[in-house]
């Protein structure tokens, strides 16, 4: 090695946690406050920005501080509307951001706009759905930022003064707690119906503080030039369906899979999958249930040939009511099922559907 090419002299950085600084600079301790990241499109507010709204609340409630719905969009989209429904849901107040070139997400002026806003009014948490929407914003607000976030939490919570932000982790064997103690705002996403969606209450106001966006047209590479409609975009609604009929492995084949649909068809639920099913090719990918699918909270949870595996409990676990069909007394999802049945689902599964038409008609019958 030539003297130009050896490293410098400088001490041996010591390994692990050692010499990390958890302490919060003094700059930083103005932080105050929650926000909630408002997402909408065409006119529409993702409910994961109310579900969000009624968490923020309850940790807001304990650190003694407000919540602020954010809000960021074209001049003619109905903010204002958007931030009175915000105050409905449990913000004090609302931060718009109205600008031409907001109207329609792009990461770049959104991501300005929102740093711009936090470096402004220095909230201590931020709150953003695990939407495609928010899980970009989210990444490059942070990074911009140079703060911590913590993707996809399952529970939040208030320690001591930091937020401790709970996720799955070791492919979902393990939850882990993350704190960001060094830096300002604590951001988190959290994934649509992973948390409940809270009471609105139409008495709450609020004020709107307004700030204008530090950029212009020609300042943003990506152009929007046209809409186009996802074509298979809303047709399954898994996370908002109030009945689910889920199949897993144990129905054995594609064939069988069919008796999940015909129970489904009776009682007007969606169908949900396992990543068992999906992976066989019995189900399109949009009705996996869990970790790496969709979380769901529906009222009623049917699952067949479904053995509970963690991955796929913590995507539906709470379900208000969950009954389970299998032939094992002892598979997972017998632990914590409210109803379990052990059977065979190609037996039960037409029985109840028999059931419940016969059922159904009945009413109909008794109506008419
Ligand atoms: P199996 O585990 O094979 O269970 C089949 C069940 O059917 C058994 O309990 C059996 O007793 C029962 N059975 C058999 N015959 C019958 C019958 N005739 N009638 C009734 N019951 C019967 N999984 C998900 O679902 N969603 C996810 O999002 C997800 N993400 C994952 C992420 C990672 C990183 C990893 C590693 C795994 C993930 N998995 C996920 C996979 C998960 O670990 C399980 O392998 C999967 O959920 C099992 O699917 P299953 O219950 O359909 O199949």
């Amino acid at each position: 090695m030539t003297e130009a090419a050896k490293p410098p002299a400088t001490a041996p950085r010591p390994a692990g946690r050692a010499g990390r600084n958890t302490e919060l600079p003094e700059h930083l301790k103005v932080y105050k406050g929650i926000w909630v990241f408002v997402e909408h499109d065409r006119g529409h507010v993702n409910p994961v920005s109310w579900e969000l709204m009624g968490e923020a609340r309850k940790l807001a409630d304990r650190l003694q501080v407000s919540v602020a719905g954010v809000l960021l969009g074209g001049p003619d989209e109905p903010l204002d509307a958007f931030a009175r429904e915000a105050c409905a849901y449990g913000a004090d107040l609302c931060y718009v951001m109205r600008d031409p070139v907001l109207k329609g997400y792009r990461n770049e002026p959104f991501t300005r706009g929102l740093t711009d806003l936090v470096n402004a009014h220095q909230p201590e948490i931020m709150l953003l759905g695990a939407t495609t929407m928010g899980r970009d914003l989210a990444g490059s607000v942070a990074t911009t930022l140079g703060t911590g976030l913590t993707a996809d939490c399952t529970e939040l919570n208030i320690d001591g003064r930091a937020l401790a932000a709970t996720r799955p982790t070791f492919g979902g064997s393990l939850l882990c707690t993350i704190m960001t103690l060094a830096f300002r705002p604590q951001m988190a996403t959290v994934r649509p119906r992973v948390m409940a969606m809270p009471r609105r209450d139409d008495s709450r106001t609020g004020p709107v503080v307004e700030m204008r966006l530090a950029m212009v047209e020609t300042d943003i590479v990506t152009k929007l030039l046209e809409f186009i409609p996802d074509a298979s975009r809303d047709t399954v609604n898994l996370a908002y369906a109030d009945v689910i009929v889920a199949g897993g492995k144990g129905l054995k084949n594609a064939d069988n899979f069919r008796l999940v649909w015909d129970l489904a068809r009776v009682l007007g639920a969606e169908v949900g999958a396992t990543r068992a099913v999906v992976q066989a090719g019995w189900a399109e990918a949009e009705r996996q249930v869990g970790q790496t699918g969709k979380t769901v909270r529906p009222k009623l949870y049917i699952a067949a040939g479904v053995s509970g595996a963690i991955q796929h409990r913590v995507g539906m676990d709470a379900s208000d009511v969950i009954v389970a069909i299998n032939t094992d007394a002892s598979a997972p999802i017998f632990d914590f099922a409210h109803y379990g049945i052990v059977g065979n689902a190609m037996q039960v599964l037409p029985a109840l559907t028999q059931a419940f038409r016969a059922h159904f008609e009945r009413r109909v019958r008794k109506t008419a």
